[in-house]
């Protein structure tokens, strides 16, 4: 292990009994203080929101929160690969519900940018739809993508071949210039903003390449394999690095972000990693117990019912349900509920095997006519059995 972890609570700096509504708020005010886009290029502030968001993500989770207040981070050491939380593998915004969006206005990708300085490109993001197996085994889907490539006859300046851009003198290259501007109170102020000449780029390109109209980049219509891991969920995105749009000034290309779509299956329900079913079985194997199939996303299984099986009861199979996608070995389970089957079509042999069946087995067909037999008022309307239970009860 790296460096000793803080906890949680301290983290986020709230009360071990602090209620969602608190360790919300708590994580706003942290986010917002030290969120990567408000703070570019400060590895301690970037630090400090990934602490602040795991914390989040396991406190926010009444599940998880349950594990680390009876664990502690070991909780997640296990199941979680052994690195905790990697938050490179998750994309924030499909992990908070699209809680940046309205955290920064507009989502992250309309803030504006400071000048030309360097800057990974902005993610992409596509969506794929995948069956219910696909996502419990994982599969390959192909993508299709409008990706802006380098412009092969300029390569990437964006100036006519034999010409070059030329430093924008505005800004000097820099791509921002200082406004003054006047206070209400008196006084002025200094602020930075996009040079208004270059744009931000901090070039000026005199003849423009005719292939990309003097952007550099040429939209291509691309396709790609996404290798979508097992245990996927629906609404999860699956990141597919450094194929999204192109970087400024040298830094890398953004990621495609492909959110996935589960369809649903018809006898199979996913909670997690556990798998909800059921399953019908007759009166005679839940009363006498014996084997019977049971459908599984590995195939049919046969399972034992026991002797005297009531309706409703539920099984476990242990390590049939979703793989843990980012440990494949590690499988939730399978939960059966045995729903036993009453006949509706009886041939009348099989009724008076039943009916032999009942005398035998406490012979509740005739309850209430043997209870009600003796009332003894001579009124001869024993027979009728609403009859009976008036007199019984409201004599
Ligand atoms: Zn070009
Ligand atoms: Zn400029």
């Amino acid at each position: 292990m790296a460096e000793q972890k803080r906890d949680y609570y301290e983290v986020l700096g709230i009360d071990r009994n602090a209620d969602d509504a608190a360790i919300k708020k708590a994580y706003r005010v942290l986010a917002k203080k030290y969120h990567p886009d408000v703070n570019p290029g400060d590895a301690e502030a970037e630090k400090k929101f990934k602490e602040a968001s795991e914390a989040y993500a396991v406190l926010s989770d009444p599940e998880k929160r349950r594990q680390y207040d009876q664990f502690g981070h070991s909780a997640f050491e296990g199941g979680f690969g052994g690195g905790g939380f990697d938050f490179n593998d998750i994309d924030l915004d499909s992990l908070f519900g699209g809680f940046f969006g309205d955290l920064f206005g507009g989502g992250r990708s309309s803030r504006s940018r400071a000048g030309n300085s360097p800057m990974k490109g902005a993610n992409l993001r596509t969506s794929v739809r995948i069956t219910f197996e696909e996502a419990v085994f994982g599969c390959k889907k192909e993508i299709e993508l409008t990706v802006k490539e380098t412009c092969k006859t300029c390569n990437g300046s964006g100036a006519k071949p034999g010409t070059s851009p030329e430093t924008c003198s505005t800004c000097k290259g820099s791509g921002q210039i200082f406004v003054t501007g006047q206070m209400f109170f008196g006084g002025t102020t200094r602020s930075l903003q996009v040079c208004p000449d270059c744009q931000g780029t901090g070039k000026i390109i005199r003849e423009k390449c005719v292939d990309c109209r003097g952007t550099g980049y040429i939209p291509m219509r691309k396709r790609y394999s996404a290798d979508i891991p097992a245990g996927i969920d629906n609404g999860q995105s699956y990141r597919m690095p450094g194929l999204g749009e192109p970087g400024i000034n040298g830094r890398p290309r953004g990621d495609v972000l492909v959110e996935v779509i589960v369809g649903r299956h018809p006898i199979f329900q996913r909670q997690d990693f556990d798998i909800y079913s059921s399953v019908t079985l007759s009166y005679a194997v839940a009363a006498l117990g014996g084997e019977i199939f049971i459908d599984t996303v590995d195939g049919k299984v046969i399972y034992d019912v026991k002797p005297g099986t009531q309706t409703d009861t539920r099984v476990r199979l242990r390590g049939k349900g979703v793989p843990s996608w980012r440990n494949k070995d590690v499988r939730g389970d399978h939960y059966v509920t045995l729903v036993v089957q009453v006949p509706d079509k009886l041939k009348p042999e099989a009724k008076e095997l039943l009916r032999q069946f009942d005398e035998m087995t406490g012979d509740t067909l005739n309850a209430v006519k043997n209870a009600t037999a003796s009332d003894g008022d001579g009124d001869g309307r024993d027979k009728d059995p609403r009859d009976g239970r008036k007199k019984k009860f409201w004599k």
